[in-house]
């Protein structure tokens, strides 16, 4: 990497299993990058043990109860503390970063990034809700501001990866592998008895607990394909599921000329996350490489929409647009968040979200007040359904 000045990161949501590896990633190249802005929701001893060992300048505690706690840990640094959901705003607003890490999950990352991108600050994201949610909204105000979004979830970064030099030529269409989870070839009659822990248990990827839940019911693609309609102005038609239980092709752009380019690699965050953060460079490193000497198979096949049904309701809020995948959203996190704790079954998430689809008011060209009101009324609805 050629540049001599570090470039000042900002992380929301470095407690979490993105964020805790982006700051391995840091931690490995110190001499490029400074940590400006750290900020967790509930866990301050994490946050607080980052804070010592970065020394951002800021960090936020989302729960105002852990305010005065961090507070006190970090009273002998210069580091200041701050807490609050408004925080999380006001510091994507200031000035003393140069690119924001959106880690946070779910529909509460989409203020901040609005923040960082009305802020001018370039955007490496994670956060897919911020797209799924207001995609129209974001991508607008970001060509207004002139801000790169580098994608970090995988798929988008292969994409990303496979279309840098390609500006003067038209893509056919993109191909978002899935592996297909835990429960690949399974049928409904095994996925109703099918509890937390089993669910939890991601063959290929270490993840936080929501994006494990949503790859196991497919939902997690569903997103995906909605988040890469986005960010490389696709169709819906555009944009291909294809299940390769591998997960070693991350995704893949066919060009008009039929020609296909795929990004490859070992399955690990830590390689679209270093791409994000150091672009335009390839930063050198020891992560495992993929053997070619071993025996191989790199597999192929249709996602079964009939029995993952996630996936399906996915693609009518993909087809449909307006407000539909907002509410598809958070409907979505209302059932993972009750199946986390054992109040939902692994298929009546499906029902749940589908209901909340028929019920919630639907408009067709919403402005971002809208998307907050229809995420409100969405979850409202879901959470009546099951008295949360
Ligand atoms: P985690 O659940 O591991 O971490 C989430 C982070 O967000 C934590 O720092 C958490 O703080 C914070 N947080 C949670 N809720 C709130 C809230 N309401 N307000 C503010 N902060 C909050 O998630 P992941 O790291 O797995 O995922 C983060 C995002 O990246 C998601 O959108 C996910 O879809 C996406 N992504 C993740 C991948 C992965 O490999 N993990 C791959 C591709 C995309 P605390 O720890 O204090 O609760």
């Amino acid at each position: 990497m050629a540049e001599t000045v570090k470039k000042r990161i900002a992380i929301y949501g470095s407690t979490g299993s993105i964020g805790t590896q982006a700051l391995e990633v840091i931690a490995a190249n110190e001499q490029l990058f400074s940590v400006e802005i750290l900020t967790a929701h509930h866990n301050d001893e994490l946050l607080v043990k980052q804070a010592l060992r970065f020394k951002p300048n800021m960090v936020v505690i989302g729960d105002e109860k852990k305010y005065h706690k961090v507070k006190e840990a970090l009273a002998k640094t210069d580091t200041k503390v701050f807490t609050g959901e408004k925080a999380l705003e006001e510091t994507a607003a200031m000035d003393c970063y140069d690119m924001m890490l959106a880690a946070i999950v779910g529909f509460a990352g989409l203020k901040p990034t609005l923040c960082a991108i009305d802020n001018g600050k370039m955007v490496a994201l994670a956060n897919k809700e911020t797209l799924v949610v207001a995609g129209d909204i974001v991508m607008k105000r970001a060509v207004e501001k002139r801000v790169p979004l580098i994608p970090v979830d995988s798929e988008h970064s292969a994409i990303f990866q496979c279309l840098v030099g390609e500006t003067r030529n038209k893509v056919e269409k993109v191909v978002l592998t899935a592996s297909g989870g835990p429960f690949l070839g399974k049928k409904p009659n095994f996925l109703v008895n099918v509890k937390r822990d089993h669910a939890l248990q991601h063959p290929n990827w270490a993840m936080g607990a929501k994006i494990t839940i949503d790859s196991a019911t497919l939902m997690n693609k569903g997103l995906e394909m909605i988040e890469a309609k986005w960010l490389f102005n696709l169709t819906p038609e555009q944009v291909q599921v294809v299940v390769h239980p591998q997960s070693i092709i991350h995704s893949m752009v066919m060009f008009e000329d039929g020609s296909i380019k795929a990004q490859m690699g070992l399955p690990d965050m830590k390689l679209p996350i270093q791409y994000a953060l150091a672009f335009p460079y390839r930063l050198p490193n020891d992560f495992p490489r993929y053997d070619f000497k071993k025996p191989n198979t790199l597999s192929f096949e249709e996602p079964d929409i009939k029995t993952f049904r996630n996936l399906a309701l996915a693609i009518e809020a993909l087809n449909k647009g307006g407000n539909l995948p907002c509410v598809l959203n958070a409907a979505n996190e209302i059932a993972v968040f009750a199946f986390l704790r054992n109040r939902l079954g692994f298929l009546d998430m499906t029902d749940l979200i589908e209901k909340t689809m028929q019920k919630t008011t639907f408009i067709k060209n919403p402005g971002l007040d809208d998307y907050f009101e229809s995420d409100g009324e969405a979850r409202s609805y879901a959470a009546s359904l099951i008295h949360l």
